[in-house]
C-alpha cells in the first residue's frame, strides 16, 4: 500500500491490559479513518505502547522505539514506560510525542497534529466492536485502571496511578458490542479486578432496566447474562470473592480464577505487602472447591524474595502441596528500578534464587500433571481457537488463552474458531489434553 498520509503503524507490547489500551486507540484511530499497517515502509507513522514492568520489558520496549525511529522515523510513544519521559527523550531525542499509559486522547491528538485527521465517510466507519488485537472470538476487557496497593515489588501504581474503575453501563455496553461482533470469550483483566467499583464507593446503576451496584458480584452476573465465556483474571483473595463462586458453580461465569498469590508464607507476604496476605487462603481455596468442584485456579509466585529463608522457601512449597492449584506461574525475584523491596536486607544471590524457582517448578509440574491426569475420560465443552486439516485446537474453561493449555482434537470436522463443541478427554500430558468429539454440532453456551 502507498503511503496515503494516513496510515498508522503499532506496536504493542506488555500484558492483556496494554493490549486492552491498544485496541482503544486503534479503534479510534480507525473510527476517524486512518489505517493499521503492519510495515514501517508503508506506515506515515508508529506508535509504540511499551511496557515498563521490569528491567527485560523496559529494554525490550527501549528497542522498540530505537527500531520503530530507525525503520520509520515518526514515532510516537505511549504506555508504562511513557511515565519516564525523560528516560525516552534522553535515549531518543528524536521521538515526536510520549504520553503515559491509558492517555488514549493524548495519543490520538499527537496523531493529529503529525497527520490531520482524514475525512473520508467510506474509511471512517468503525465496526462496532472497535479494531481487535486478539483473534475475533475472544477480546480483553478491561474493567479498571490503576491499583491503590503499595506491593513492594511492583511499581504499577507509581506508573498508572490509584484505582480508576470504569463505570458499570460503560463496561456492560462494551461487553454487549463484543459479544454481538462474535466475540465467545470476554476476559476480565485490570491490576487488581476484585477492587472493581471502590472508587465509585460501589454507587448503585441500572441495567437493563434493574438496580445493581458497582461491584464485581454484580459486574459478573450480568457479564454471565451474554452468550459468551466470562474469564476472571487478577483476582486477589479478598472475603467477597466468595460472591463470586455461587456464579461459577451455577455455569454464569467460568469456573475459573486467575489469582495471584505471590507466596505462601505470611511474613514474606506481609514484607511484600501483599493485599489479603491472611492465612485464611488455604481455607478459602478448600471452601469454594466443595461449593464449585469444578473450579480451576492459576496462580503465580515470586521465589527469592530479599530475606525469604530456606524455611520459608519450604512453607511455599508446603502451601503449594496443599493448595493444589491447576496452573501456576513462578518469577525469580529480580529487583524492579523504583521498587520498595529494593530496600530490604537479605537481598539472595541469583544462583538462591534460581535454584528456588527450578524446585518450585518441579514440585508444581508434578501437582498440575496429576490434576490434568485426572480429567482423562470426563466429558467437557470446549471452545475452538483453531481448525487445520489434521487438528482442532481448543481449550476448556481451565485454559486461558497465552498462558494455559490446550485441548487437541484430531481434524476432519466441520467447525471454525468460535464454534463450542463437547468432547471426551481421552489422554493427558504435562500441559495439554486430547479429546474426541462426542457432539459435533455447535454447542450452545449459556
Ligand atoms: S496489587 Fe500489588 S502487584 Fe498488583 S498492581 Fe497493585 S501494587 Fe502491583
Amino acid at each position: 500500500m502507498p503511503n496515503s498520509g494516513k496510515n498508522i503503524g503499532f506496536v504493542s507490547l506488555g500484558c492483556p491490559k496494554n493490549l486492552v489500551d491498544s485496541e482503544r486507540i486503534l479503534s479510534r484511530l480507525r473510527a476517524e479513518g486512518y489505517d493499521l499497517i503492519g510495515s514501517y515502509e508503508e506506515a506515515d507513522l508508529v506508535i509504540v505502547n511499551t511496557c515498563g514492568f521490569i528491567d527485560s520489558a523496559v529494554e525490550e520496549s527501549l528497542e522498540a522505539i530505537g527500531e520503530a525511529l530507525q525503520e520509520n522515523g515518526k514515532v510516537i510513544v505511549t504506555g508504562c514506560l511513557g511515565k519516564d519521559e525523560s528516560r525516552i527523550r534522553t535515549a531518543y531525542p528524536k521521538v515526536l510525542a510520549v504520553t503515559g499509559p491509558h492517555a488514549y486522547e493524548e495519543v490520538v491528538e499527537a496523531v493529529h497534529d503529525q497527520i490531520p485527521a482524514p475525512h473520508d465517510p467510506f474509511t471512517s466507519l468503525l465496526p462496532p466492536e472497535g479494531i481487535k488485537l486478539t483473534p475475533r472470538h475472544y477480546a480483553y476487557l478491561k474493567i479498571s485502571e490503576g491499583c491503590n496497593h503499595s506491593c513492594s515489588f511492583c511499581i504499577i501504581p507509581d506508573l498508572r496511578g490509584s484505582l480508576v474503575s470504569r463505570p458499570f453501563g460503560d463496561v456492560m455496553l462494551e461487553a454487549e458490542r463484543l459479544v454481538e461482533s462474535g466475540v465467545r470469550e470476554l476476559l476480565v483483566v485490570s491490576q487488581d479486578t476484585s477492587a472493581y467499583g471502590v472508587d465509585l464507593k460501589y454507587r448503585p446503576d441500572f441495567w437493563q432496566g434493574r438496580p445493581v451496584s458497582s461491584k464485581l458480584k454484580d459486574l459478573a452476573a450480568a457479564m454471565g447474562e451474554l452468550q459468551a465465556w466470562v474469564r476472571m483474571h487478577y483476582v486477589y483473595p479478598y472475603p467477597h470473592v466468595d460472591d463470586l463462586i455461587p456464579l461459577m458453580a451455577d455455569g454464569h461465569i467460568l469456573p475459573y480464577l486467575d489469582m495471584p498469590l505471590q507466596h505462601g508464607n505470611l511474613r514474606v507476604l506481609k514484607q511484600m505487602r501483599r493485599p489479603a496476605a491472611t492465612e485464611k487462603v488455604l481455607s478459602r481455596i478448600a471452601r469454594w472447591r466443595r461449593s464449585c468442584p469444578e473450579l480451576t485456579l492459576r496462580s503465580t509466585f515470586i521465589v527469592g524474595f530479599p530475606g525469604e529463608t530456606e524455611a520459608e522457601f519450604e512453607d511455599l512449597l508446603a502451601f503449594l502441596q496443599e493448595a493444589q492449584l491447576d496452573r501456576v506461574g513462578c518469577f525469580a525475584y529480580s529487583p524492579v528500578d523504583g521498587a520498595a523491596a529494593n530496600q530490604l536486607p537479605g537481598a539472595l544471590p541469583l544462583e538462591v534464587r534460581e535454584e528456588r524457582q527450578a524446585r518450585f517448578m518441579q514440585v508444581q509440574a508434578e501437582i498440575s500433571r496429576q490434576r490434568l491426569q485426572a480429567k482423562v475420560g470426563r466429558e467437557m465443552v470446549v471452545l475452538i481457537d483453531e481448525v487445520n486439516q489434521k487438528q482442532l485446537i481448543a481449550r476448556s474453561s481451565a485454559d486461558a488463552p497465552e498462558i494455559d493449555g490446550r485441548v487437541f482434537i484430531p481434524g476432519g470436522w466441520e467447525l471454525e474458531p468460535g464454534d463450542f463443541i463437547k468432547v471426551k478427554i481421552t489422554a493427558a500430558t504435562a500441559h495439554d489434553l486430547q479429546a474426541e468429539p462426542i457432539e459435533v454440532e455447535e454447542t450452545e453456551v449459556d
